[in-house]
């Protein structure tokens, strides 16, 4: 039997040979550690496995997102070829759609609170001469769909005039963030994963494979040892390995007041190259994003608002989505996303028995559950 060093913590004997050695540790209790959690354990029912979530929640993107299950605007994929060939876009689509089935599968849509809407975008006067390559994305996206995934949506939804038409995507839908972590919570239950949250991971031990947690309950440190480890810290990974090619980018939501009229649409919105969305949640107004007004002051791991794009998400409300009316906000709040030279997430193996998932960008919740998969197949 091994006594961990317990840093003044005092642990009983009991909570030294029982909470402290697991088969796999995770750190990190987003969409990817949780979902990594559950895939490990269904492969290998019998080992032990710890969450690590120095959050009471999770504290990261995962339970701040918007909850759109969407693959890509005509305009984000339009700008995806400008530097990708057609092949490698039908691939980023195709991974983001079948991770977004994936989880359809696992969860079932009703624990999912998921609803297939669809999504549109508002098309701006200088993003007009984007229409015309329309007909080439569908084309090069039927492999996946068999059928044009975007189309011109007809009906006036009565957006201000600065929008001149409105492409509709018939493929995506909307979820229920809070109820997808809620379902990943349930399932990690359910196998017998362990999570322990309030658990930040300050260092790092590779070759003895020991995760030092400085513990929220005393201030105290407690070192846990896993057979192995997977790290899926996304944009805070930076902590616990400096070189890594992260750049955080913090995201602003906010939801109005439930309005006093019925809101005429419903689905997954997309505006500014997908920079800005909004849905409609129980007839309030969620809106979300404007990081490109000020990108470097959200490449940011402090969650918090910036009032230069809150100014802009309200003038878009306002001006564009309902123009000439302007609801009360009740909540605001922000997330944290992490992005790279590329949209692909980083998925490596860091040493013996130790893997790493990180980078999801602004797709997450379509390809976490997938990219967590990967991970566990790095072992
Ligand atoms: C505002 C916003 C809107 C978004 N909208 C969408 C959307 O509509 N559709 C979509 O697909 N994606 C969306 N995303 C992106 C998506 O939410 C993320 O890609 C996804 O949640 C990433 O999951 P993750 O598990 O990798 O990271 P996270 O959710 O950030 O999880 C990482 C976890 O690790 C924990 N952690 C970090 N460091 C430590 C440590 N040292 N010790 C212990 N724990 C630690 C953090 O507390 C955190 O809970 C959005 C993101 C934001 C912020």
């Amino acid at each position: 039997m091994i006594f961990l060093q317990d840093h003044g913590t005092m642990l009983s004997f009991w909570e030294q040979t029982n909470f402290l050695k697991y088969d796999l540790i995770v750190i990190g209790g987003g969409i990817v550690g949780l979902s990594a959690a559950i895939q490990y354990k269904k492969k290998q029912p019998k080992a032990s496995v710890l969450v690590l979530e120095r959050g009471l929640f999770p504290t990261g993107a995962s339970t701040k997102n918007a909850g759109f299950a969407c693959f890509g605007s005509l305009t984000e994929i339009l700008d995806d070829l400008e530097v990708l060939d057609e092949g490698e876009v039908l691939s980023l689509v195709e991974k983001r759609y079948r991770g977004l089935n994936a989880i359809r599968e696992v969860f079932g849509d009703s624990v999912l609170g998921y609803q297939p809407f669809g999504g549109f975008e508002l098309i701006t006067e200088n993003e007009l001469f984007q229409l015309d390559n329309m007909d080439r994305v569908n084309s090069i996206l039927e492999p996946i769909f068999k059928k044009p995934v975007f189309e011109i949506f007809k009906k006036d939804l009565g957006f201000g005039p600065k929008v001149k038409t409105v492409v509709k995507n018939k493929f995506e839908g909307e979820l229920n963030t809070g109820s997808f972590l809620n379902a990943l919570w349930t399932m990690c239950g359910e196998l017998g994963v362990k999570i322990l949250t309030g658990a930040n991971v300050e260092k790092l031990d590779l070759a003895q494979k020991e995760v030092l947690v400085l513990s929220g309950n005393n201030g105290g440190r407690i070192t846990f040892k896993g057979g192995k480890i997977a790290i899926c810290t996304n944009a805070f990974t930076k902590s616990l390995f400096p070189e890594m090619d992260i750049s955080p980018g913090r995201g602003l939501v906010f939801m109005t007041e439930t309005l006093p009229f019925a809101i005429p649409w419903q689905g997954s919105f997309h505006y500014d190259k997908g920079y800005v969305y909004f849905r409609n949640i129980d007839n309030r107004l969620l809106l979300g994003g404007g990081r490109n007004q000020d990108f470097k002051a959200e490449n940011t791991t402090e969650f918090g608002v910036n009032p230069k794009i809150k100014d802009y998400l309200v003038s878009i409300m306002e001006d564009v989505i309902f123009p000439g009316y302007s609801p009360k906000i009740e909540m605001e709040w922000s997330g944290i996303m992490a992005f790279g030279p590329d949209k692909r997430p980083i998925l490596e193996k860091v040493s013996e028995d130790v893997v790493l998932a990180v980078r999801l960008g602004g797709m997450g919740v379509a390809i976490g559950w997938d990219t967590a998969g990967a991970l566990v197949k790095l072992f």
